[in-house]
């Protein structure tokens, strides 16, 4: 055992914990969970905890399900939540097979794995989520239309609005935890909230937007009220996107900043932007994997309908926020398709994954889209070379079942679960009869 696993076993004692979650994500990004007595930890450390991988989505066929979760001992943090003495903590894990190999099906090793071929070529890669929720007043009921806890809008601070004591309580606990948090603030919707996290490497915030997600469902459950990152409740409202800002390092110098040149963009940030755009159909299935994401994305808003890139273009897929020059460190892209219902490892891979394309293959990168995108003509589109975004989850499949840079960064075994699973949601979806068209036509026909 080495100095990290003391650690958290000396702190087991210190700290009175009597539980341990062991903390994994499934394919479709929903939190796993298994308690273990802090006796048998010193075994989870060694040999792992077993567990039938194929009750879990996405993980294992039958045939080969036994799976170890073994604890990343660099994640350990007491749940604020669960109380002090006795407390309980929790552990991310690496999912492993019986042979001690990692295991495929892990969408933490999925990330890891594509992090370090970016490492092989000097990179490493920084995320900072800006992470958008509604709050609503009471447990979701079905057929009935959701409550939001207040009517403010973007930036408002109000007597009547419940979400500013929400979000101090929230970051409260997110800090306990070590999660650092940059900014937060009431967003455009009824209800709407924003938090954003500080950046981080991509590891550690697809791991702390897990954690975020669970607290965030905590605190709404403790006040009474409920929390939700459904890319598109409301037909009239915002959606909630994760706007995600990233950046490659070579060592402690910004890759993406070069003094002088365009928006400071240096030719490796070009070219990994080039690379996220001319693979953003393929990989938008990943990064928007909801039937419900692609009506966020279509409903015009904030969220983005067109593959395209701008500097101060809030229409633009990609955004290059302007910096002070003295603020070269900070230089960065903003990628605003993704949404707060992904698996963040997953997406993380795969945005990655585009970019480092971009590089190897020196991709150009295209005229900078100036205009509002959406108040352009399709022909006016067209001849700026401004291709739509997969439409729905019917299209983004059909165009991710053609893509190898997609099968090559989940690997075969979540690329063929993941697309069959997105096939049989949108078989689903698609022979749903709704409360609009009874409301059309019953009237009338
Ligand atoms: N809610 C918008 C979206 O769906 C983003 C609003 C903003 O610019 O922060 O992407
Ligand atoms: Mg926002
Ligand atoms: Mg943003």
């Amino acid at each position: 055992m080495g100095k990290q696993e003391e650690f958290v076993l000396r702190a087991l004692e210190e700290r009175d914990v009597r539980f341990v979650r062991l903390w994994f994500t499934d394919v479709l990004g929903s939190l796993k969970s298994v308690a273990v007595a802090p006796a048998e930890l010193e075994g989870a450390f060694t040999e792992g905890i077993g567990f039938d991988g194929s009750a879990i989505e996405g993980f294992a066929r039958v045939y080969e399900a036994d799976m170890l979760a073994k604890p990343d001992p660099s994640t350990f943090q007491i749940l604020p939540w669960r109380g002090e003495g006795p407390a309980t903590a929790r552990m991310f894990c690496d999912i492993e097979m019986p042979d001690g190999s990692p295991s495929y099906a892990d969408p933490r090793y999925v990330l890891k794995r594509t992090l370090s071929k970016a490492a092989e070529n000097g990179f490493t890669f920084y995320t900072h989520p800006e992470i958008e929720f509604y709050l609503f007043k009471d447990t979701p009921q079905p057929g009935v239309e959701p409550v939001p806890v207040d009517r403010s809008g973007y930036f408002d601070h109000t007597a009547q609005s419940m979400g500013s004591d929400f979000r101090r309580e929230a970051i409260t606990m997110l800090e306990a935890m070590g999660i650092s948090v940059e900014f937060s603030h009431h967003e455009g919707g009824p209800g709407q909230q924003e938090i954003d996290l500080r950046y981080a490497d991509a590891l550690s915030t697809a791991d702390n937007i897990m954690t975020f997600r669970t607290v965030v469902r905590e605190v709404a459950l403790s006040q009474g009220i409920w929390a939700t990152f459904m890319p598109k409740p409301f037909t009239t409202h915002p959606g909630s996107g994760m706007h995600t800002h990233v950046s490659l390092f070579e060592g402690d110098r910004n890759a993406f900043f070069e003094a002088g040149s365009e928006y400071q963009l240096s030719k490796t940030g070009r070219q990994f932007i080039a690379g996220i755009l001319k693979h953003a159909a393929e990989i938008l299935v990943v990064t928007n994997q909801w039937v419900n994401s692609y009506k966020r994305l279509m409903w015009g808003g904030e969220a983005p309908s067109y593959i395209c890139w701008g500097h101060n273009n809030r229409s633009a897929m990609i955004r290059v926020p302007m910096y002070k020059p003295n603020k070269g460190q900070s230089t960065r892209i903003e990628l605003r398709t993704i949404d707060s219902a992904s698996n963040p490892y997953l997406a993380f891979a795969v945005i990655l994954a585009a970019g480092m394309k971009g590089i190897e293959e020196g991709y150009e990168l295209p005229r900078e889209a100036e205009d509002d995108v959406w108040s352009l003509t399709e022909r006016e589109r067209k001849s700026l070379g401004i291709e739509p975004l997969p439409r729905n989850l019917s299209d983004a499949i059909a165009i991710a079942e053609g893509s190898e840079l997609l099968a090559e960064t989940l690997g075969e075994h979540v690329f063929d679960f993941f697309l069959r699973n997105k096939r049989k949601e949108w078989e689903d979806y698609r022979i749903q009869v709704s409360a609009y068209e009874r409301d059309l036509m019953l009237p009338v026909l």
